[in-house]
């Protein structure tokens, strides 16, 4: 497989962008400034340095060279202006949405967004007096859930449990016409897979937790944009909030960059033929991978999705509890837990939600089962996958 990015391009931002190794000791991995604050030679020095808190360092929570260096390959990687760090993609969304609005606005947001999103939007902001309509995604219908005093559109494409997907550019050009803010969480493709800022969008959000760092021991979270709009979210939430990302975890993400595109590559590679494997298995009744021929949102997803990743979702051919969870508790290498976008394999069964008091609204249905191929060899998984469920009975 191949993407049609610009491999050169690629390269020069994964590996040279802002690594600046001449007026260092030319190291090879760039340095770990894990320091909460820089000293200054004289007052001047740190009078000026502190009149330009957005881009230089003077303390952490503001500006550090490391988050700098990752910042930098994140708005290239996504064709964006500028980007700001936080501890995890929930503070990079928070932030860029509390960003856009006051008391007495409204938000349409897409139907069914990461759930801490949709609390975030719905329950959080509620409490502020600002209002939201969860729509269904299609840009047919989003004239009708705009209201005179919406300030923003949030989107989520495709959302990360049943990987609905929405036309970003339609959208973004209706946005644009009615001066609405466009939001789009793109962790699900990654800046390899899709760039919605290049469709139109204003801002794009990642959980760096998932591919970008993409070895399950760091949390982060970005935000992408303009300079001005930067600026604007700097200037509040990011320096009110104070949710910034540690030194150590932006160095560890940029330690994942260098290996993105191999990582990727075979998570799409083995999320196409597990989805293509699990469509034609009899104990499967329907599986949700926008990249699969059958899906309904095929074409759309072929026209704005460079690739597809490895994280998906299926309806076991019951809903009988007992053999769902035999199912499940069989895998071997797909293991149990949250999360994915990283190097192993996870499997995420929505019957864990139904007792969870933080997740007990649930729109998913007990035999939905979510999956995150890992950089284990397709043979391995789709062998997990078939001896377990020959023993669910299925
Ligand atoms: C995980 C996730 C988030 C939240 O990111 P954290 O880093 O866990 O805070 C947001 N959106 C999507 C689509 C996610 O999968």
């Amino acid at each position: 497989m191949s993407f049609d990015t610009d491999s050169l391009e690629l390269d020069y931002i994964l590996h040279h962008l802002g690594e600046d190794r001449k007026h260092l000791s030319q190291p090879g991995s760039p340095p770990l400034y894990l320091t909460s604050m820089f000293t200054f030679p004289t007052v001047d020095a740190m009078r000026n340095t502190l009149t330009c808190e957005s881009s230089l360092p003077f303390y952490t929570r503001g500006t550090n060279p490391t988050l700098s260096l990752l910042a930098d390959k994140l708005a290239a990687l996504e064709g964006g202006e500028a980007a700001l760090l936080f501890a995890s993609g929930s503070a990079a969304i928070a932030a860029a949405v509390c960003a856009q609005v006051q008391a007495g606005d409204h938000i349409v947001c897409v139907d069914h967004p990461y759930s801490w999103t949709s609390k975030l939007i719905k329950q959080f902001l509620g409490r502020y007096g600002v209002s939201a309509t969860f729509w269904t995604g299609e840009v047919s219908d989003l004239a009708a859930a705009v209201q005179p005093n919406t300030k923003l559109v949030y989107l989520e494409s495709p959302n990360s449990f049943t990987f609905e997907i929405q036309d970003i550019e339609a959208i973004c050009r209706f946005a644009r016409e009615n001066n609405l803010v466009t939001i789009v969480d793109n962790s699900y493709c990654s800046p390899l897979f899709q760039n919605p800022i290049k469709l139109g969008a204003d801002i794009v959000v990642h959980s760096a937790t998932k591919y970008l760092s993409g070895h399950s021991d760091a949390l982060g979270g970005a935000l992408i944009c303009s300079q001005p709009m930067r600026e604007k979210i700097f200037q509040s939430e990011y320096m009110t909030l104070g949710g910034t990302m540690s030194p150590m975890n932006a160095w560890l993400i940029l330690r994942g960059l260098r290996t993105l595109e191999l990582r990727m590559l075979r998570s799409h590679e083995n999320g196409m033929a597990i989805a293509q494997f699990l469509d034609k298995h009899p104990a499967v009744k329907k599986v949700n991978y926008p990249f699969l021929e059958s899906s309904a949102t095929y074409h759309l997803a072929a026209k704005q999705m460079k690739g597809c990743g490895g994280l998906m979702s299926f309806e076991l051919n019951t809903t009988e509890l007992n053999k769902i969870e035999t199912f499940c508790n069989h895998l071997k290498y797909f293991h149990l837990g949250c999360s994915w976008g990283s190097f192993e394999s996870l499997c995420f069964p929505a019957a864990t939600l139904y007792t969870s008091a933080n997740y007990s609204q649930t729109h998913l249905p007990v035999n939905l089962i979510r999956i995150y191929c890992g950089l284990e060899h397709f043979e391995t998984l789709k062998q997990d996958l078939e001896q377990a469920l020959f023993l669910s009975g299925i």
